[in-house]
């Protein structure tokens, strides 16, 4: 048996060929850093790149922290971690997934931060770095409130005694997360925060040095400067989406991530002539259609079908029929347009813009799984 992980799986020369591309602006993904950093100083920012950097590309935004002396990395699994350190990346990165007994191994010869959040994690952990004869790094997950994992913040006591007794563990941090920091009804949030709180007591009571306490997500950032602690860990704010339309814009992030193809076929449809996969739009009159390659298959949602528009030649225009794997058909009524014309699935012509909270909105899903989900199979391209 083989495992190959696949990302990136685009060829240098198909991101040339290819008409459908991302374009990230490491310039605006630079400003958004600089605007969260100055934000919450003298915290520590951890910018969390999971899941392909939330769509923008792993590699190449890690990379643009490291340039840009960002504090810490975070990502969801040890693979991301070490597709990181293969690439060249030197800064501490914390894996915020759980981990299974014979990762623990890739953990310490990688240098990655790990999560430690049971007994029996730590138990393990210590065993291994005993037989490798390098101490692990570890960051206390507490649960105060989220049910996920972690260490529920009533046991936090007993759990810490315990762990400083492995000397072959390196606490480096103490975490937990939030449930509804993005929501504007903050009991809950106040109620976590009060918990964490009360599990760190213990550094005092026993006189042991406070690992890098953090909490803050993207919500917390917006909304509650009291979480930030020693360090916080955006993910969304920092790629210039906010976390929800509810939370006030404080802070002048812009989104970095255009989506764009192009036309590549054009079409007049009569009356009577149904679009796409289950008929599911027919017009009443002629219309002109375009042919764009792009569907579900890069992560353009087939739940958007019927809802989703595109923008061309500075006008929005509808998707027509059920969008499919490799193509969708978009109805510029009475308008002409070329192949080659560009077409902007996600971003802004300067006059028009479709973002993220869109998509999100056609597809009835979060902008982080629009973002999430443009597949690999897209390019993305560096400015
Ligand atoms: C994803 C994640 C974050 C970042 O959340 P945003 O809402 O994108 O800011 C922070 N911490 C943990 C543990 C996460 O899983």
């Amino acid at each position: 048996m083989s495992a190959e992980y696949n990302y990136p799986t685009i060829s240098e020369d198909a991101k040339i060929i290819r008409p459908t591309k991302v374009e990230v602006d490491l310039s605006i993904l630079k400003k958004n850093f600089e605007a969260i950093k100055k934000h919450v100083s003298p915290a520590k920012v951890n910018i969390v790149l999971k899941a392909n950097a939330y769509g923008h590309g792993l590699v190449r935004v890690a990379k643009l922290l490291e340039e840009i002396d960002a504090d810490y990395l975070s990502v969801a699994v040890v693979e991301e971690g070490i597709l990181l350190r293969k690439a060249g990346i030197n800064m501490p990165i914390l894996v915020l997934g759980g981990v299974w007994g014979n990762q623990v191994p890739l953990f310490i010869n990688y240098d990655l931060h790990i999560t430690a959040s049971s007994l029996e994690k730590v138990k393990q952990i210590n065993k291994i770095s005993a037989q490798l004869k390098k101490k692990a790094k570890v960051h206390i997950k507490i649960d105060t409130g989220m049910e996920r994992i972690g260490v529920h913040y009533y046991n936090s006591e007993k759990f810490l005694e315990e762990v400083y007794k492995y000397k072959n563990i390196l606490v480096e941090g103490i975490y937990s997360h939030f449930a509804n920091a993005d929501t504007t009804d903050l009991s809950h949030t106040e109620l976590q925060l009060a918990r964490f709180q009360e599990s760190l007591f213990f550094f005092e009571k026993h006189s042991i040095e406070m690992p890098v306490r953090h909490i803050a997500n993207s919500g917390a950032v917006l909304q509650m400067p009291e979480t930030y602690l020693d360090m916080v860990r955006p993910g969304i704010l920092f790629y210039g989406v906010y976390p929800s339309k509810d939370l006030p814009r404080i802070l002048d992030v812009k989104p970095a991530l255009t989506w764009k193809s192009l036309v590549v076929y054009f079409k007049v449809i009569k009356p009577g002539h149904p679009v796409g996969y289950g008929l599911t739009w027919q017009s009443n009159k002629n219309i002109r259609a375009v042919t764009v390659p792009v569907g579900y298959g890069d992560g353009y949602l087939r739940s958007m079908s019927h809802k989703a528009k595109v923008l061309l030649n500075k006008k929005l225009y509808p998707v027509i029929g059920s969008i499919s794997m490799d193509q969708i058909v978009v109805n510029i009524g009475d308008n002409s347009a070329y192949n080659g014309d560009e077409v902007l699935l996600l971003g802004s012509d300067g006059t028009n813009s479709i973002t993220a909270e869109d998509l999100a909105e056609w597809a009835g899903t979060i902008p982080y799984e629009i973002l999430t989900n443009i597949n690999t199979r897209v390019p993305r391209i560096y400015k």
